[in-house]
């Protein structure tokens, strides 16, 4: 029997199995995906805006040093940009010599850093290729059972198996969800004019467009628009796409723009499980937190989750008590509410504030952005939020 049973190996997954390495618990690792997508998987499209506390936790889990230093862009600066209007809401770190607002990293790059990191710890298992089938728990210990007919038991099943986790669903823990009903598209472009590391986030109408700056003369574009479109945008041949793009980013006078990667589209749904644990059993990642990407937190959080997990059960391990017990559960679920739940209704309200366009949202739209730029201290308090340097936890 295991300490721990993870299902999933998604950066979650990977960080918190990592984060048990050493530990003297036993863990195992189920993932679906062959093992030759984790070893080298392929670029999706996803930058994450990773703050300080995330990569200081990277660093921990020994993930960072895989990631190669050139792939890392500092993010020195961000500005909200609404409709037509040419006032810009800008958050930086006011000047001081306290480094960048945040890092961005391609998401495959995470992956593999993370897997890279996985290899050094000889008592952690991973399986790939088999998926978890089912996962039933009982007083003294929970049991999986895979595709490929193993059965796996443990004392606790940490599920990180995706926003619309299947284990979760069949542990009876339901989730509020909300469809956006719009779609997002992510590539890179290259561009004339130098972004200076600066991100710009504008809210138009009818749709919304991030620019994330990536090293080189090159930019993460992120567009969120009605999925019919996001559909039609995707399928365009790419001197298409490129004259398209052109004439929509024309305000943002970026020069001559060319496609430079793949492009993906991600439909958006929010998810946030109404429990984060159950018997033997507990929730992180995307299964416990599915944020819009709009305010670049989901991975954030699947990792302070993980931080918080492993060291309510590595504690209760010093004190030779039942890891999963629901005291410790308790504890984990009590403060990964509090880290997530305001930021998932701020993100969620700014999602669909700035999606409406009917006069009064417009003002009101208006109104919330320049009320936020006469707010020096919720200027500081949003810029503090976006770089977290909350001290990490030693393991
Ligand atoms: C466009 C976009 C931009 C984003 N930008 C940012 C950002 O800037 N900053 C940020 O912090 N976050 C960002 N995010 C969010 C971030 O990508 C996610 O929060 C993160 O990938 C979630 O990781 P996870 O491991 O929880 O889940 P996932 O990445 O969904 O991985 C889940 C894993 O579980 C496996 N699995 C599922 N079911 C089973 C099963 N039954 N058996 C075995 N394995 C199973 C899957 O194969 C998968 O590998 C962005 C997301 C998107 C879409």
């Amino acid at each position: 029997m295991y300490d721990v049973a993870i299902i999933g190996a998604g950066p979650v997954g990977l960080s918190f199995a990592t984060a048990l390495a050493g530990s003297g618990l036993s863990a195992v690792l189920v993932e679906r995906q062959p093992l030759s997508v984790l070893e080298d998987p392929s670029f999706d499209g996803r930058e994450i805006a990773l703050t300080h506390h995330s990569r200081t936790l990277l660093e921990q889990l020994g993930a960072w040093a895989h990631i190669p230093q050139n792939a890392v862009s500092p993010l020195r600066q961000a500005r909200v940009l609404n409709g037509t209007a040419s006032y810009a809401l800008t958050f930086d770190t006011g000047g001081k010599d306290e480094g960048p607002l945040g890092f961005l990293v391609s998401n495959h790059l995470i992956r593999s850093a993370l897997y890279a990191a996985l290899q050094g710890t000889p008592d952690i298992r991973l399986i790939a290729g088999t998926g978890v089938e089912s996962v039933t728990t009982g007083a003294e210990a929970a049991t999986l059972r895979l595709s490929d007919g193993q059965e796996i038991r443990a004392r606790l099943v940490v599920a990180a198996d995706t926003r619309f986790s299947r284990s979760r669903q069949e542990q009876g823990i339901t989730a509020s969800m909300h469809d956006f009903r719009r779609s997002m598209l992510v590539c890179r472009i290259e561009h004339e004019t130098p972004h200076e590391h600066v991100a710009t986030e504008w809210f138009d109408y009818g749709q919304t467009v991030a620019l994330l700056p990536v090293n080189g003369a090159a930019s993460s574009l992120v567009l969120t628009r009605d999925p019919a479109e996001i559909e039609r945008l995707n399928g365009l041949e790419p001197a298409a796409f490129e004259r398209e793009m052109g004439q929509c980013l024309r305000r943002r006078h970026l020069g001559r723009l060319r496609l430079v990667s793949t492009r993906h589209a991600y439909p958006l749904v929010a998810t946030y499980a109404h429990h984060f644990a159950g018997r033997r059993f507990a929730l992180l990642g995307d299964a416990a937190v599915g944020m819009h990407p709009v305010t670049a937190h989901g991975f954030n959080l699947g990792l302070r989750g993980a931080e918080t997990l492993a060291r309510e059960i590595l504690s209760a391990k010093r004190r030779g008590q039942d890891i999963a017990s629901p005291a410790v559960l308790r504890r984990f679920e009590t403060a990964h509410r509090l880290a997530t739940g305001p930021l998932y209704a701020a993100t969620n309200a700014i999602a669909v504030l700035y999606a409406q366009e009917g006069l009064p949202a417009r003002l009101a739209r208006h109104a919330v952005l320049r009320l936020g730029g006469q707010i020096a201290p919720f200027r500081k308090a949003v810029s503090a939020m976006l770089m977290d340097r909350g001290a990490a936890m030693g393991r």
